[in-house]
């Protein structure tokens, strides 16, 4: 509509010129999303004349003719962009008509600045998969088919532009037929760069760990006996390679979770159809949407009881990580009588997902018995997405394969600058005018490979976005990887950002926030400036600078990082603590110190002032609690006690909170001792379901407290929630509602993790917005 009124304010008396021309420009995601034959075709439909161009900067398009043709062609092009378009700026001016003959599609120019979008890997599309499944289609069963409106895009590209020769496909000569619908504007694979048949694009094959290539008439056929006889297969798709065994077979789960050395970890299963996920999942309204979305991300379901799984795909806990098919070679795997299928990611622990076939057979040797591999290569690693559901809300929590590089739109515009996340769960950020790159998921950066992905990350996403920044914005942490990184970058300026503070600045930078906030960083741990590991946070906020405003009181962490993986270390802690020298009796009577192991040597390790740092940790709190409340003592990954904790709580109704008070220091201090003494003192006698559910909400009604005693301080009403224990669905619907109550205004993520991968985002805006302020001082 605001076109019309913009043709119509634009000084022209329509109906005394016979002819005009306008020219538009749209920018944002509009090459290689079938942008320009879309524009073709409505410019024919209502015949006129002039063209159609990518640029470096979008897609420029010059239409002349009568002036209500021109009004048409322009509400025709609004609500019906191709799927995959997105139109984030769009211009219109009128110039001198030039009486154009006809209307045409021009090649692509390549110069100048670039500010073209690079479009995630989408699913298939409805129409290629009904071409899929018709025995008259060329395409029949071809598991590379695509068009413009569907295929693979960041995963195959080597540069900008887009254009199949910068691309993997540039190994495969289009075939005459492929070559037609390529130049065709009227045909929906007119230049979808990835356009193949079985006559000239890539192909699959079936070899052993050893590379050897074996003799099959059909490699489809042949992995789906092979994993009815439960044998584990790496297949290669979009992103990387993914381990596959038959869901429904116990010892296949249990031999490749063996093999993988990842005793309880869940692991993602892909299903057929809807209707399978609706049998051992449940799915709203929301979730259903999610997993039938073109970026079709692994969608947490709460579990159903039901006899179709193997017990082992994620046990002890409530939910599973459950996606569609989303390339054709999926549909292949699930077509027929096989419904279910695990399919984890081909890695070993901390080190990133495999993508060369070679690369997989050397590293998968020991778990895959055999590889499905197909001959494109892939250039760049892409994880699935994995998301969640909150009440009506969405939450990411890794985002990747579908969504980058899509960019995180942002309220201001700033310079260049790349942030290279923390340490776990990495992913970097690159800032450009008003757009936040995040790069594909990363991962831990505890192994040699790891590190290689995150250089190779930020050479992708410089590449692909043409932009070198000269500031680099990281993590106080001295000790991560990238922090070290970013020291060697001589040419760079440095900012380095407190891990709570990027945690808090990501969340306003996607909720579109500016100014100062209450920002609540509830974590696991991160680098504090005063030295102590921070992890429980209220600050007092804007994008460029905080004040820590509060904390969780302080305990320590008896062992370090071992603590992570032993809970009950961090219970001893906090009992004694609470409790003094009592905390033995109780201890003993919990039964919480492992048999192994004296109450003196806990004691001496209390005690210790070696590798028993002070923390003020969210996270390992609620790990110590589970320990506390003897729901488990150890854990074989990082978080996995606070998941059962929050699955036992789900849904118990309850009144009261427990006590605890608000201490104040140098600002204010939650001190948890008095809930630690109720829990233990209760555990007797009152179920575990209802003590974990109280201690929810306890929690809830303790950040308010802060939040509001901060509020009466600064006059600031919008809280942030952001940090990984947000990731527990219950303490964040708790908080939010109390804190809605209490009259705030309220925001969380939706579109990057609350967890460390989120991070890179909240470095970028804050180094960004502090050089802002610098030219502003510098210019005043
Ligand atoms: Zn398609
Ligand atoms: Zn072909
Ligand atoms: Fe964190």
């Amino acid at each position: 509509m605001d076109n019309m009124a913009k043709l119509q304010n634009s000084g022209v008396p329509k109906q005394q010129k016979e002819i005009v021309r306008f020219r538009f420009h749209f920018q944002g995601t509009v090459q290689g999303v079938g942008f320009r034959p879309f524009i073709y075709r409505i410019a024919d439909k209502y015949g006129l004349k002039g063209y159609v161009q990518n640029n470096t900067q979008g897609v420029a398009v010059e239409v002349e003719g009568r002036p209500q043709e021109i009004s048409a062609f322009e509400g025709e092009i609004d609500g019906n962009l191709p799927p995959l378009a997105e139109v984030t700026v769009r211009q219109v001016q009128e110039v001198e008509p030039k009486n154009s003959d006809s209307f045409q599609i021009i090649d692509s120019r390549d110069q100048g600045e670039h500010s073209v979008h690079i479009c995630p890997d989408v699913a298939i599309c409805d129409q290629c998969l009904e071409e899929f499944f018709n025995p008259s289609d060329r395409r029949y069963l071809y598991p590379f088919i695509n068009c413009t409106n569907c295929g693979p895009r960041l995963t195959i590209i080597r540069t900008i532009p887009y254009d199949r020769t910068n691309t993997s496909m540039a190994e495969f000569p289009l075939c005459p037929s492929c070559l037609e619908e390529y130049q065709d504007p009227l045909n929906r694979r007119f230049q979808a760069e990835p356009n193949a048949c079985p006559d000239c694009g890539p192909q699959l094959s079936l070899i052993d760990s050893k590379e050897s290539k074996l003799e099959v008439d059909n490699p489809i056929t042949e992995t789906l006996s092979l994993l009815s006889e439960g044998f584990i297969i790496a297949v290669k798709d979009l992103g990387g390679f993914h381990l596959c065994v038959d869901a429904t077979s116990d010892p296949a789960v249990k031999r490749l979770r063996r093999l993988k050395n990842r005793p309880e970890k869940p692991l993602a299963i892909m299903v057929d159809s809807l209707e399978t996920a609706k049998k051992i999942g449940q799915v709203g309204s929301l979730e259903e949407k999610l997993l039938k979305s073109p970026q079709r991300p692994i969608v947490l379901l709460p579990k159903r009881e039901q006899k179709l799984l193997s017990k082992s795909i994620a046990p002890g806990l409530p939910n599973l990580g459950v996606m569609l098919p989303y390339s054709p070679l999926h549909h292949l795997l699930l077509s027929g009588s096989r419904k279910i299928l695990v399919m984890t990611s081909a890695n070993l622990s901390h080190e990133p997902i495999c993508i060369q076939n070679q690369e997989a057979c050397s590293r998968l040797a020991g778990i895959a018995d055999y590889l499905l591999v197909h001959n494109r290569e892939i250039v760049v690693r892409c994880d699935d997405s994995i998301i969640q559901t909150i009440g009506n809300q969405c939450q990411m929590i890794r985002r990747s394969r579908g969504f980058t590089p899509k960019p995180v739109r942002l309220r201001k515009s700033y310079e260049p600058v790349l942030a290279l996340g923390g340490e776990l769960k990495a992913a970097i950020c690159l800032l450009k005018d008003s757009y936040a790159f995040l790069s594909p998921h990363v991962g831990d950066l505890a192994s040699p490979q790891a590190r290689d992905f995150l250089e190779e990350s930020i050479e992708l996403m410089t590449r692909i976005t043409r932009t070198r920044p000269s500031v680099v914005a990281f993590d106080h942490h001295p000790a991560y990887f990238s922090s070290q990184l970013a020291e060697r970058m001589s040419d760079c300026r440095k900012i380095p950002v407190q891990h709570h503070h990027a945690h808090v600045v990501s969340c306003m930078a996607e909720n579109g926030l500016c100014g100062q906030v209450i920002g609540l960083a509830m974590d696991g741990t991160g680098y504090g400036l005063n030295g102590r590991v921070w992890g429980g946070e209220f600050l007092l906020a804007d994008e460029a600078d905080f004040e820590r405003a509060g904390h969780f009181a302080y305990y320590s962490l008896p062992g370090g990082e071992k603590a992570i993986l032993e809970p009950w270390r961090i219970a001893a802690a906090l009992l004694r603590e609470t409790l003094g020298q009592d905390w033995r009796r109780i201890a003993e009577v919990l039964r919480l110190v492992p048999q192994d192991m004296s109450f003196d040597l806990v004691e001496k390790m209390l005690d210790s002032k070696v590798n028993n740092p002070l923390t003020s940790s969210c996270g390992r709190l609620f790990d110590a609690v589970a320990a506390l409340l003897g729901i488990r003592r150890q854990v074989s990954f990082e978080g996995q006690a606070a998941m059962e904790l929050e699955a036992l709580a789900k849904d118990h109704p309850v009144e009261r909170i427990f006590p605890y008070q608000i201490l104040e220091e140098q600002g204010f201090v939650f001190d948890w001792r008095p809930i630690i003494g109720c829990l233990v003192e209760e555990r007797i006698h009152v179920p575990i379901e209802e003590l974990t559910a109280i201690f929810h909400r306890t929690i809830g009604s303790a950040l308010t407290e802060v939040a509001c005693r901060i509020r009466e301080r600064s006059d600031q009403n919008r809280v942030v929630l952001s940090g990984g224990c947000f990731q527990n669905r219950l303490l964040l619907k708790t908080t939010m509602s109390c804190l809605q109550k209490n009259g705030f205004e309220v925001y969380s993520h939706c579109q990057v993790p609350p967890n460390d991968g989120g991070i890179a985002l909240g470095q970028a805006v804050c180094a960004g917005e502090r050089i802002r302020r610098a030219i502003y001082r510098d210019t005043v």
